[in-house]
């Protein structure tokens, strides 16, 4: 179909293409239940990546002391004051109460990247460690931090592209390994991020083009070469896997918070989306956790609204925001995505409540706000999520009417990014 008539099918269209804010629900959603007969994954997926992260507790505490005994988790924060803030500015009335899930301070990397990214790598050490006969299964893992480990995995390569926090994730955690790792890296990443990389001895191969050149250059290369494991961020399962299992660990957080979900109690979320994975990972983890009683929406720049185009149409990664007109320029690098995951965009289609679009003026503007009223720095892209209750209430979606929901606004990342560069973003609105 041509853009015209797509603008005649789906009118919402016509708003994206004007790069105004907009909220798209999903006429596809269904009970989770139903949901599940659509896809390969399962809840023993969940268990299997959430097993092997406990397996690996033992190294990351050795080699990581700053994760929570060995285990990578962030906490889940009430912000009351930003609240206030939301509803005096945008004179609404959010009914219920207002979460952070803080990944800007996940350890290891900053952001919802040492999640999947860090699973997939883990994964993949653990698989040549078994098929080179190395791991000793009377001990536990604090055997991959010995010089065995490291000469078996200085043989093998890994390499992957991104627009800058997933390189972060891949390249921290497999240099610590002992791996030989590449990160292509696409024009809008940041010089910090190449910097500390290669700090780390990581190989930083830059690109004058976007995302998605980085990452059909690193698969090209890697797959000239059988050593080099290429972690693909538009179709990973494993990556996909690793962000899932922040689904159970909110609800255990939840719990400890004695905060009730159900029916009459129900938890929105709302995550900021690139690709689709991250967001995609963690909403599939949380519907497995919460059932019908969780509702999740994707927050995109209004210059870069890859999955709600892709998921709209249903052409997935077969439209890209250009074919919009759209030119996928934003501060937000995280979420620079000119084509979504057709893998996670299918795999959603059941489960997704809806997307919405932000301006980065808007992103700004909230980054201050919350340092303001909280004290907590997030990256422009993480802000994404927090402007979803007002938009959602807004637009009058059902959920306005719930008085005892929880709102839960995914903040994805900050805590890597250096003082002087967030200065930059918070004094940006007086540029
Ligand atoms: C990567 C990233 C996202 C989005 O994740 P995708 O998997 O690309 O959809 C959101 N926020 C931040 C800060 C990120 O780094």
């Amino acid at each position: 179909m041509t853009q015209s008539e797509w603008l005649v099918k789906l009118p919402l269209l016509q708003s994206v293409i004007k790069k105004k804010e907009v909220i798209w629900c999903n006429p596809l959603v269904e009970p989770v239940a139903a949901g599940l007969l659509k896809t390969n994954l399962s809840k023993d997926d969940i268990a299997d990546a959430s097993d092997r992260l406990e397996r690996f507790a033992p190294y990351l505490a050795k080699v990581f002391p700053d994760t929570d005994k060995g285990i990578i988790e962030s906490p889940l924060t009430p912000i009351p004051k930003m609240k206030q803030e939301l509803e005096t500015v945008h004179a609404v009335n959010i009914p219920g109460r207002l979460l952070l899930k803080q990944d800007n301070a996940l350890p290891i990397s900053g952001s919802i990247k040492a999640r999947g990214g860090i699973y997939e790598v883990l994964k993949h050490a653990e698989t040549l460690a078994i098929n080179s006969q190395l791991l000793d299964y009377a001990k536990d893992y604090s055997q991959f931090d010995t010089p065995a480990f490291r000469e078996l995995f200085a043989k093998h390569k890994i390499a992957v592209g991104s627009t800058g926090n997933l390189g972060l994730s891949i390249g921290i955690m497999s240099a610590k390994l002992g791996f030989d790792v590449t990160v292509h890296m696409s024009a809008d990443a940041k010089q910090w991020k190449k910097d500390l990389l290669r700090s780390k001895g990581v190989h930083v191969v830059e690109y004058i083009d976007d995302y998605s050149k980085a990452v059909e250059e690193g698969r090209r290369q890697a797959e000239a070469d059988p050593s080099c494991h290429f972690v693909d961020d538009e179709n990973s399962t494993d990556l996909f896997m690793g962000y899932a299992v922040a689904g159970e660990r909110v609800a255990a957080q939840l719990k400890e918070q004695n905060i009730t979900v159900d029916q009459a109690h129900p938890l929105f979320v709302y995550l900021p989306c690139g690709v689709g994975g991250g967001p995609g990972g963690v909403a599939f983890g949380l519907k497995l956790a919460f059932g019908d009683h969780v509702h999740c929406l994707f927050a995109e720049p209004t210059h870069s609204p890859c999955m709600m185009i892709g998921m709209m149409t249903g052409m997935h990664d077969q439209v890209s925001v250009a074919d919009f007109g759209l030119d996928n320029k934003t501060a937000a690098d995280g979420l620079a995505v000119g084509t979504a995951s057709a893998f996670v965009g299918k795999t959603m289609e059941p489960f997704l409540t809806g997307c919405y679009t932000v301006e980065d003026q808007t992103l700004f503007t909230l980054l201050k706000e919350l340092a303001d009223s909280e004290d907590i720095w997030l990256e422009p892209s993480a802000l994404a999520g927090m402007i979803g209750p007002v938009h959602g209430i807004k637009s009058k979606l059902p959920f306005a009417d719930f008085k005892d929901a929880t709102h839960l606004v995914w903040g994805t990342g900050g805590n890597m990014v250096p003082e002087d560069e967030m200065k930059g973003y918070y004094n940006h609105m007086r540029k």
